[in-house]
């Protein structure tokens, strides 16, 4: 079995249709729909889980997509070990909209117990409708301090990397806590 200090909780965020729940689907084996009436906490989400090997060490991954109004990391989930903020390369608005949670995740805690965040640019597949640059991403990424990459879910580009890069950014996140 895998010891608790390998279990990662990775909760993706970003606008509806930015292909986060696609992401999670291409990486990891559904755990639970979510979608139920009502529900509170984690049982209104969908929650994904895969088990492989990051350097050699058995790592349990976790990930969860969260619900779009949540704007802080208490909110959003309380035991998120990183956060992923998704937007897609062909729509501008959700881009603006990842910037604006970033500024909205950072307000609850101090700033040494922020976990782990990252700018996930989807859809590079969709050359020609591109509206945000590679670059652009990149430069949004380094003044909120966060890594990021580019992404197609459907045709599985980076996926994998973006989950492990995750996982390594927790890594190192616990050992300095
Ligand atoms: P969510 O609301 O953020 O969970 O988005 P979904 O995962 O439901 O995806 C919304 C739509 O975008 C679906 O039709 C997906 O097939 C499509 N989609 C998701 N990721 C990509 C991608 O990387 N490239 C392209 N071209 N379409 C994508």
């Amino acid at each position: 079995s895998v010891p608790p200090q390998e279990v990662y909780r990775l909760v993706l965020l970003g606008d509806p249709g930015v292909g986060k729940s696609s992401l999670a689907s291409a990486f990891a084996c559904v755990l639970s729909a979510g979608g139920c009436e009502g529900g509170d906490g984690e049982a209104d989400r969908e929650v994904y889980t895969r088990r492989m090997a990051v350097d050699g060490v058995d790592a349990l991954v976790l990930v969860s997509v969260g619900r779009t109004q949540e704007t802080s990391f208490e909110e959003c989930c309380p035991h998120g070990d990183a956060f992923l903020l998704v937007y897609s390369v062909a729509d501008r608005a959700s881009f603006d909209a990842a910037s604006e949670r970033r500024i909205h995740l950072r307000r609850a805690r101090p700033t040494h117990q922020d976990p782990p965040v990252i700018f996930v640019g989807n859809k590079s597949d969709l050359v020609r409708c591109r509206a945000v640059s590679e670059e652009e991403g990149k430069a949004c990424a380094v003044v909120f301090g966060c890594k990021f990459i580019e992404t197609s879910a459907p045709l599985q580009l980076h996926v994998v990397d973006l989950f492990v890069g995750a996982v390594r950014q927790v890594r190192l996140h616990r050992a300095v806590i």
